[in-house]
């Protein structure tokens, strides 16, 4: 362990080509990515109890002193203006190279890992996969307790982005956290136990939560995802003590002939027409969400279109509010104040649900306060947080759709083929998996800077001329097979193929300009953390936890991971010594659906833990178990070329998202090439029959015929011939 620096890989094979589209893609079929390795609890896991006297004691009066506690990190952001800044600086730019791991936690899973942890007192709070919660001793690691909430196996079907959860809250005495079913949970802090849970969704509908609740006096505020299958979105707040549900907000209109939940949204309705209520619309809060204590304002993020098509969900056109929007609203009522649409008539998965950043900003003489957000549309938006008004943006990575953002109308000019209602294909940037995605940014105040993790790619937009709607499939309007068949079509593979990475860079705000990178080799590399020591710390795709200079990006200490890192670190003290910590795990669509683009990188493997670092450790992790497989032993392959191109397209539209592009998966779901002859004899009874429900592998029979089930199965077999063959 210990430094090291580490060369960027600038190789580009082919496979990692082929299945980059799919990352891009987020090719998102509706499957089961399974709970089969989770793993059992141990007598160790049991409930311990917490001596300290005042568990999770935050108040509002603590966090809105937050950024005078840096002792402390007591809500996702650290503190309400999201900024993720720490104003520690014993660790510093002169002494990073002595930093060392001193200790780590294994979660019991090796699903996904998103969360960003909260440290309040000593107690370090963090969730894992399938929505667990974990309270650690933050200076020792030494597991408190733990909290299951036993999501449902199955459940992940309704995910289009894997099992993850991005972190908890904490508030006077209690633990939140969204499960991925749906439910709110309240967890005592001092012991683990529960305080109260209540269900937020229609569980007739694939609703998720993945993002962290917020809590502003009193009132603990929850989203939810699930646009890919045609939800409506919401946002609603709860009494924190009783559970009780405080009021709801809509982000989009629901059935026209009925009364609409809050006036603003009769006026929304006038941007859609058609029936969308019968898609669903869209418009999930599934992430980003600020507070600003001063004007009191609760800022939420709002995703993209149900389906992303806008010629089905309103085919007379219209902006279709507010898809794609940052949306002010009054936490005590949520009341609609203000709101500004990134993307207007969105199409592309181009949610606004990314990462909101609020800080006063001195602009042109004045001093404005402002929120500053990346979504995945490529554009960096400065908008006044008191009336919503843009007051400036510029695009941050290689912009397709459009060439600007009028500065007058606040609206994009959008670029001649940016839309693909025509049947042909347009291959846009960004791709739905964003320019940027939900890994947090970071503002630092000293430097000026906001650090962004940048994806570079394009995706290849078609409409889907078969599209029915339907919530128990991929509901996008958009040709997915097109993603998955790259090798299908060299033209469209040579358009999408020269940009697939991602790097780090540091955004001057004002000026509105990039000032440096730091460039990788792939994309889907984790959230950032800036801190007064000028450091600048970020996980990455490549399995390394690395520190760089704030001011000019030099590459300063680095630390073998054993994992790719998505998540994004925290600093705090105790007794008095500083801590830098992260959740490092590898998952998320990013991940799964990425197949073989990442088998390359050391990030393929996932290996889920807390690793926390401080000056002068010298702790070392175990050595990595190496991932051995026997050589596939396929049945002998039967179809014919036809049948196995229809193959590889319906394995593309149901299968792709959790067991990867071209079936090679670069993640803890089965890589399905190396199936055991067993599994290969019991194929219908455990892709129609769902025999192996219970381990998050649903059953299809009602999305696919027993034919098509076949088809899929000779793809599959091709698959392992391919590497039996040393072909793949
Ligand atoms: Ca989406």
């Amino acid at each position: 362990m210990g430094v090291r620096n580490m060369s960027i890989k600038t190789d580009h094979s082919f496979k990692k080509i082929s299945l980059a589209i799919a990352v891009v893609a987020s090719v998102l079929s509706m499957t089961g990515c399974g709970k089969e390795e989770q793993a059992e609890k141990t007598a160790e896991s049991a409930v311990t109890t917490v001596t300290a006297p005042m568990a999770a004691n935050v108040t509002t009066d603590r966090l809105i002193a937050a950024d005078a506690d840096p002792s402390n990190w007591m809500s996702t952001g650290r503190t309400y203006s999201e900024q993720r800044f720490s104003p520690l600086e014993a660790i510093n730019a002169d002494n990073v190279a002595e930093l060392g791991l001193d200790w780590y936690f294994d979660f019991p899973t090796n699903r996904g890992i998103e969360a960003t942890p909260i440290v309040v007192d000593g107690v370090m709070y963090v969730s894992g996969s399938w929505s667990m919660v974990f309270a650690l001793d933050a200076k020792t690691g030494e597991m408190l307790w733990q909290y299951d909430p036993q999501v449902p196996p199955e459940w992940a079907a309704n995910a289009c982005c894997d099992v993850v959860n991005r972190g908890v809250a904490v508030w006077e005495g209690k633990v939140f956290v969204g499960t991925l079913d749906g439910r709110l949970v309240a967890i005592n802090a001092k012991d683990g136990s529960l305080a109260w849970e209540t269900m937020t969704i229609d569980q007739s509908k694939p609703y998720t939560i993945t993002g962290a609740p917020r809590i502003v006096k009193g009132k603990v505020m929850i989203g939810n995802g699930g646009a890919e299958y045609g939800v409506r979105g919401y946002v609603s707040a709860y009494d924190t003590d009783s559970g009780e549900m405080a009021w709801r907000f809509y982000t989009v209109p629901g059935k026209a002939e009925e009364p609409f939940e809050n006036p603003v949204l009769a006026k929304a309705a006038e941007t859609w027409t058609g029936e969308w209520w019968a898609y669903g619309g869209g418009g999930t809060v599934w992430d980003s969400m600020a507070y600003d204590p001063e004007l009191d304002l609760l800022y939420i993020g709002v995703g993209n279109g149900s389906p992303w098509d806008p010629a089905i969900r309103s085919p007379e056109g219209g902006d279709n509010l507010f898809l794609s929007s940052i949306v002010a609203i009054k936490p005590d009522t949520g009341e609609y104040v203000w709101h500004y649409q990134t993307t207007p008539a969105e199409a592309w998965d181009y949610t606004a649900t990314q990462h909101m950043i609020l800080a006063d900003l001195n602009i042109d003489g004045n001093d404005r306060k402002v929120i500053m957000q990346a979504p995945k549309n490529g554009f960096f938006y400065v908008i006044d947080r008191e009336t919503g008004k843009l007051l400036s943006a510029e695009n941050y990575t290689t912009v397709t759709w459009a060439s600007h953002i009028d500065l007058e109308t606040g609206r994009p000019v959008e670029l001649d083929g940016a839309r693909y209602g025509d049947g042909e294909v347009h291959v846009v940037s960004p791709p739905g998996l964003g320019a940027h995605s939900w890994h947090p940014m970071s503002y630092s105040p000293d430097t000026g800077y906001v650090y962004i993790p940048v994806q570079e790619a394009s995706f290849p937009y078609q409409q889907d001329v078969d599209f029915e709607t339907s919530t128990e499939r991929w509901h996008t309007g958009v040709n997915m097979e097109i993603a998955g068949l790259p090798e299908n079509d060299k033209e469209i593979r040579d358009m999408v193929n020269p940009m697939i990475k991602g790097h780090i860079a540091a955004w001057d705000p004002i000026a509105q300009k990039e000032v440096w990178r730091v460039q990788f080799p792939n994309l889907w590399n984790g959230g950032m953390l800036s801190t007064a020591g000028n450091l600048l710390f970020q996980g990455n795709a490549d399995a390394e936890f690395a520190a760089y200079n704030a001011t000019d990006g030099a590459r300063l200490w680095s630390f073998d991971a054993q994992t790719g890192i998505v998540a994004a670190p925290i600093t705090y003290t105790v007794d008095g010594e500083q801590y830098i910590a992260v959740a490092a795990g590898w998952g998320g669509v990013g991940a799964l659906a990425t197949g073989a683009i990442l088998t390359d990188a050391k990030g393929a493997i996932n290996r889920s833990r807390v690793l926390v670092y401080k000056l002068g450790a010298e702790g070392q992790l175990p050595d990595p178990v190496p991932v051995k497989r026997e050589l596939p032993t396929p049945p002998v392959l039967e179809a014919s070329p036809e049948e196995l191109a229809a193959g590889h397209a319906l394995f593309s539209r149901h299968c792709s998202m959790c067991h990867g592009d071209r079936a090679v998966s670069a993640s803890s779901v089965p890589d399905l090439r190396y199936m055991a002859p067993q599994t290969h004899e019991h194929w219908n009874d455990i892709v129609i029959e769902g025999v192996l429900n219970k381990r998050g592998m649903v059953g299809f029979a009602s999305r696919i015929t027993p034919e098509e089930s076949s088809l899929i199965h000779g793809y599959v077999t091709k698959r392992a011939h391919d590497v039996v063959n040393g072909n793949d």
